[in-house]
Formats: structure tokens, C-alpha cells, sequence
């Protein structure tokens, strides 16, 4: 267990290292972030930061000399970095994590193997394998780049009728998988905490809109049954154990319509796995007995987990994406409603400049 005073490093300066940052403070734990952007938005939060390349052998031991445990808000960390830093200090989640979640073909084939239900899926390495993966999973499909893609970028829906050989040049003919198009009823995430001593504790099955392919809004409670909420949380769970992880981890996953002994019913596929907290559990801060950064920082630092427990009926985050953020003046004006700055400057389109949560009373 890491006494108060001891030195978290964080990989990774965006909003999420800073949230994470803000949530030690308050347990009088420092941080001290490492990131190779100048303007990361975590930098001005923390004691110490270090602006270095990911390869920066000399500032990378630097940094791992002054902190007492490390962990990171990004998950493209290279392999290479994370084994570096590992030689020299407790890494959490362990890097072999990164590895299992970097590459989307090397996640479904790990979440397939533990039998958990996902989209049908098949590797595109070729314009052969093209075809077979169409005939395997059907049309409508994704094809998305195996790895470095997020907020839809690096995905192509293919119709039936479309030059799927057109879309995958699209993505330069990259590494890819195929997925079969899912016609959800909902989105949904579980955010889990795992302690070092294995213990796990759930927040609530969160309810995810995307608009342009980037979150929206997250809803809690979300509209599912008692037993699929028990069912994704399990399925939560037993991903965090396999990985034998320690921190916060998210797993997406969407809601099908489904059938069972002629009654409808939902059922859960999981879609992604993300090994860090997660935009879907940013309600947690004002909405909940403890939040998703400071569950992760407890886990890393050693510290036992809390139970969380919801504030208010209802809890809706909405995220301040580009322009939106000028709306600031309203959003600071409205009862119940909590508003977070990343402290970024240029508010570009699809960027997320910040969030609003609101907290609907009991
Ligand atoms: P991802 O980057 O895999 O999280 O995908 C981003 C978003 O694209 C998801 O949150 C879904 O809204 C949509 N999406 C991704 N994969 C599929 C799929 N196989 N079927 C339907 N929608 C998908």
C-alpha cells in the first residue's frame, strides 16, 4: 500500500491523466505525468511532468526514479516503453495488457476465448481473406484498421452492393478485421475496478449515444433489463481477471434483441475493451460515491476499493465536443449541473473540450 505523499507516474497528459491526477491530489497522493505533448491539458494539475518522447530511454528512467508505481490514461503506449519502464518500477495495469488490447484481432480472439459473445468477426490481411470474411460474417460490415483507431476513425461500414476492395484501399490496405454490422437496440459500458488483492467492484451498466462516432451522452441507469445489467457486469468482471488487472478498465458492449424459448429478450456482445478509464464513467466524479479515477488510483496505489453508490435518480454526462464548449455560459447557469474544462485551447471540430454532468435528485 503506497502511503500519502508517495509519487504516482501517469503515461499520458490528456483529460484523463488530469482527472486522474485531480482524484490523487484529493487522496494526498503527487503525480507526475509523462507525455510528449507540450500542451497536455494534465501538465498544469501536477508537481512534476516530464515532456519527452515515448523512446526517450534517459527521460524515461528519469521519470521512473522519481515516481513509486506507474500507469497510464492511454493505451497506444508502445510495448517497447511499458517493457522499459517495467524493468524499473510496478507497472499497472500490466503491460501485457496493452499488448492483449492494442490490436482489436488479438482482443475479439481473447474475449472470443473466454467465451464471451461478440459480433461475428474475421482477419482481412488480404483481399482473399476480403472476400472469405464477407462470406463468413455477411452484409452489412465493418471493416476497421487492427490497430490505432478510435472515435471511428479507422472504420468503413460496407454495404451489400459496395466495392469492399474500394474500402479497404480507403484504409491503405492496412491490417484489418471484419466485422459483421450489429443492429443494436442500445450501446452500453460497464466501468470495473480491480484491487490488487483481486477484488472487483462495478459501476453501473452505463447507457452510451454516439453522435459522429464520438460519445455523446452517458445515461445512468440504462434502460436494461435486471438481468442483462447482472450479465454485462459479470462479463466485465471476468475479462478483469483474466488480464489479472489492477486499475480501471471499460468494456463496451451492445445490446441485441434476442430470443429465448420463443420470449424476447436482451443480450450483450461485447464490442471493445478499453485498459484505462473510460469517457462512459466521467459521470462517476459528480454522480456517484466515488469515481472511476479515483477507484484506479486506490487500485494502483494498493489502497482497498469503495463501493460505489449512485447520487440522484439519474445521471447524464454530456460531453462538450468542439464548438459546443462556447455553450459554457448556460451550462454554468443550469441547477444540478456540474461543469469540467480540459483546459484546452483551440476548440476544433470532433475535439472533447470538456463535460457537463448533470444529477437528476431522488
Ligand atoms: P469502436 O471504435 O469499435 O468502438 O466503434 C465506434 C462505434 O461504431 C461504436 O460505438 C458503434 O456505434 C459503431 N460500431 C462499431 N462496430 C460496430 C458493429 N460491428 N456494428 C454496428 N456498429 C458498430
Amino acid at each position: 500500500m503506497l502511503k500519502p505523499g508517495s509519487t504516482i507516474g501517469i503515461l499520458g497528459g490528456g483529460q484523463l491523466g488530469r482527472m486522474l491526477a485531480l482524484s490523487a491530489a484529493r487522496l494526498g497522493l503527487h503525480c507526475h505525468i509523462y507525455s510528449p505533448e507540450k500542451d497536455s491539458g494534465a501538465f498544469e494539475v501536477v508537481r512534476a511532468s516530464t515532456c519527452a518522447a515515448y523512446d526517450d530511454e534517459v527521460a524515461l528512467a528519469k521519470f521512473a526514479n522519481s515516481v513509486d508505481v506507474i500507469t497510464y490514461e492511454f493505451e497506444n503506449i508502445p510495448a517497447k516503453t511499458a517493457a522499459f519502464l517495467a524493468k524499473r518500477k510496478p507497472v499497472y495495469p500490466d503491460p501485457h495488457v496493452l499488448e492483449l488490447t492494442q490490436d482489436r484481432l488479438i482482443e475479439k480472439n481473447f474475449i472470443d476465448g473466454l467465451k464471451i459473445a461478440v459480433a461475428p468477426y474475421a482477419p482481412v490481411h488480404s483481399a482473399s481473406q476480403l472476400m472469405k470474411g464477407i462470406e463468413k460474417v455477411g452484409l452489412p460490415a465493418v471493416l476497421k484498421t487492427t490497430t490505432m483507431g478510435y472515435d471511428g476513425k479507422g472504420q468503413i461500414k460496407i454495404m451489400p452492393g459496395d466495392d469492399a476492395n474500394a474500402a479497404w484501399r480507403k484504409l491503405k490496405n492496412a491490417p484489418c478485421i471484419l466485422e459483421g454490422f450489429v443492429n443494436f437496440e442500445r450501446e452500453v459500458s460497464v466501468v470495473a475496478a480491480r484491487s490488487a488483492d483481486g477484488k472487483v467492484e462495478c459501476f453501473e451498466v452505463t447507457e452510451n449515444e454516439h453522435r459522429d462516432h464520438i460519445l455523446k451522452i452517458s445515461t445512468v441507469p440504462a434502460k436494461v433489463s435486471p438481468a442483462l445489467a447482472t450479465e454485462a457486469k459479470r462479463i466485465a468482471t471476468k475479462i478483469a481477471k483474466a488480464f489479472d488487472y489492477v486499475g480501471v478498465l471499460a468494456v463496451e458492449m451492445f445490446v441485441v434483441k434476442a430470443q429465448e424459448k420463443g420470449k424476447a429478450k436482451q443480450a450483450v456482445l461485447v464490442n471493445e475493451i478499453a485498459p484505462r478509464v473510460h469517457n462512459s464513467g466521467h459521470w462517476t466524479i459528480d454522480g456517484a460515491t466515488v469515481s472511476q479515477f479515483e477507484q484506479h488510483i486506490r487500485a494502483v496505489a494498493g489502497w482497498p476499493l469503495a463501493r460505489p453508490i449512485r447520487l440522484g435518480r439519474k445521471v447524464e454526462m454530456i460531453n462538450l465536443i468542439g464548438a459546443e464548449v462556447h455553450d459554457l455560459a448556460d451550462w454554468l447557469a443550469t441547477p444540478g449541473t456540474s461543469v469540467h474544462l480540459y483546459g484546452k485551447t483551440e476548440a476544433r471540430a470532433g475535439r472533447k473540450m470538456g463535460h457537463v454532468t448533470r444529477v437528476y435528485p431522488k
